[in-house]
């Protein structure tokens, strides 16, 4: 069994950033710069943030960390992106989810201008996404075709099965697969809470990629022997004699599917990652598409 190595991939792509940043501040430009909107306390959600910034920081991106009070009301919010989305210094926008449940998500996520939404949930861009044409693509799905790239993982004509039709994960993954170009044009199933017989259409995958967050769920019996097998689950588990309290599981039960699979992502240390890089890749889209516009 092959690991897929989010850390190690998720660096391949990270440095080649880091060198294309060296080269641009040698010709005077600007670095690219998100900002990421923090609503509220959620411990997670502040780890995913901080760890976007980092990672900015690390290729050589501007990164600013907005962080907003739990009682901020929709429209403070929308004012907030409406004043960032006219501002040229900034290319960047991503509100990290969840939000307090006075502020709508799909509000929000349709008040960010398409050309700065680089987590790709804008309608504008799950369009072009639908349609198979260039826009951003959520962060998540776009991460895992880097992954499967860097493998040099054959897609075309291979039936992939996604579990999971969330608006973040699998229905974009799943158009993302099915789509005519090179880490693509997959035969795709889409699985969800109401599919009857599930392991009816996983033991027909050829490359199995799973988001259901429900840790451990898919066990070898439901994996086609010498599959690919992306696991996207994060789920932190209680766990008292941690000292964060808590580790991290995914939706694949590791140590079954590990005999049957033919390559397999860890958790942590495989789509988490590559998340984050897709998201570092976006933003350096997003940048050179401002540049076009001022320069
Ligand atoms: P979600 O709760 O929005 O969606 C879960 C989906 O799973 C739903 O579409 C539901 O229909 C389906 N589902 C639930 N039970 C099922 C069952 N028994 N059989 C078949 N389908 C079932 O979740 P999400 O936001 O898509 O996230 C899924 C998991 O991925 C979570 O663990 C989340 O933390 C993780 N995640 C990881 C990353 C990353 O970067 N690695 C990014 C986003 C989400």
């Amino acid at each position: 069994m092959v690991l897929l190595d989010g850390k190690y991939t998720s660096e391949l792509v990270k440095n080649r950033i880091k060198n294309e940043m060296a080269e641009m501040q040698t010709k005077g430009l600007r670095k690219p710069h998100l900002v990421a909107i923090l609503v509220g306390s959620d411990g997670a959600s502040k780890t995913y943030v901080e760890s976007k910034e980092r990672n900015c920081q690390l290729v050589g991106f501007d990164s600013t960390i907005i962080r907003l009070d739990d009682s901020t009301s929709e429209n403070d919010l929308v004012q907030l992106i409406e004043k960032l989305n006219i501002d040229n210094h900034i290319d960047g926008i991503l509100v990290q989810f969840p939000l307090p449940k006075q502020i709508s998500e799909n509000k929000i996520t349709q008040t960010i201008a398409p050309h700065k939404d680089v987590d790709g949930f804008h309608d504008v861009n799950m369009g072009k996404l639908a349609k198979g044409e260039s826009g951003f693509v959520p962060a998540t799905p776009l991460g895992i075709t880097m992954m499967l790239e860097a493998y040099n993982i054959e897609t075309a004509g291979k039936h992939c099965v996604v579990i999971g039709r969330s608006n973040i994960v699998g229905r974009p993954m799943s158009l993302l697969m099915s789509n005519s170009a090179p880490y693509g044009n997959c035969t795709v199933t889409l699985c969800h809470s109401k599919t009857v017989h599930l392991e009816h259409f996983t033991r027909q995958a050829d490359i199995l990629i799973v988001a259901l967050g429900k840790p451990g769920f898919v066990k070898a019996n439901m994996v086609k022997p010498n599959a690919v097998v992306i696991d996207v689950g994060i789920t932190r588990v209680e766990d008292s004699t941690r000292k964060n309290g808590f580790y991290l599981k995914g939706d694949v039960d590791f140590n079954e599917v590990k005999e049957v699979a033919s390559h397999l992502t860890p958790v942590p240390g495989g789509v988490g990652l590559m998340t984050i890089a897709a998201l570092l890749e976006n933003t350096l889209k997003a940048y050179k598409f401002q540049l076009k516009q001022t320069l």
